[in-house]
């Protein structure tokens, strides 16, 4: 179950709204591409951890996703403590992907800040030789962090054009969250609106590079360009 580029995110259906898009367009580059999902919404108003577990699945396969694992921490209350660092840092040494995704470090819910800095530490935690006798060391080669939701200028931004709608069609396979007529109906918005929505946030990154569609990332370290000839994003 080894992958290139593995998403990290606090619950199911985070990735679908944040790198999807990204995941997709990699997958069909011809990497391979893995989800962890550390919580399966068990405090969520709708549905149960078990429907959406199996939601994140199709999803996976409209994302064209190589493996996605839900490590059922606990959700609302996501903490950073040893025992989830290890068993965290015991999958990045299974999957080694070169690329790892985490949520943006700041932000309202506070697994999403806590699955960002758990992450983080993980990452680190998989390079140590002597973590644990059973699987080989691996530290990924580069963390970016999804800044969808963080009003924070991106360092670059992944165009999804081709993948906006895939994306959108995994998102909604999530029917517990997004069907019009489950129970707590007034507190998610329809399908319509969450199109609108997504669609708003997308053109607006894209936008910014002059495409239709985009995701944001922001990378911590200054970015290495290997041809300023080919760069793209138009300045004047
Ligand atoms: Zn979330």
């Amino acid at each position: 179950m080894k992958v290139d580029i593995l998403a990290i995110a606090a619950h199911p259906d985070d990735v679908e709204q944040t790198c999807g898009g990204t995941l997709i367009k990699m997958a069909e580059k011809g990497y391979r591409t893995g989800v962890l999902d550390l919580t399966a919404g068990d405090m969520g108003t709708r549905g149960t951890p078990d429907e959406r577990v199996a939601e994140a699945g199709e999803a996976a396969k409209i994302m064209r996703v190589s493996h996605r694992e839900n490590l059922h921490f606990p959700d609302a209350r996501l903490e950073n403590t040893i025992s989830a660092r290890m068993t965290l840092a015991v999958k990045i040494r299974e999957t080694r992907p070169r690329v790892v995704i985490l949520p943006y470090w700041q932000g309202r819910h506070p697994d999403h800040y806590r699955a960002a800095e758990l992450g983080y530490e993980a990452c680190f935690l998989a390079g140590l030789k002597k973590l644990d006798e059973y699987s080989e060391p691996h530290r990924p080669y580069k963390v970016l962090y999804s800044s969808i939701y963080a009003n924070v200028t991106p360092s670059f931004v992944v165009d999804i054009s081709g993948q906006f709608d895939r994306r959108m069609a995994a998102l909604l396979s999530y029917r517990s969250q997004y069907g019009g007529d489950s129970e707590g109906g007034d507190l998610f918005p329809e399908e319509q609106e969450i199109r609108e929505r997504l669609g708003a946030v997308a053109r607006f990154y894209g936008n910014l590079v002059g495409v239709r569609y985009g995701e944001p990332f922001v990378v911590k370290e200054t970015m290495l360009i290997e041809d300023v000839v080919a760069m793209g994003a138009r300045s004047i």
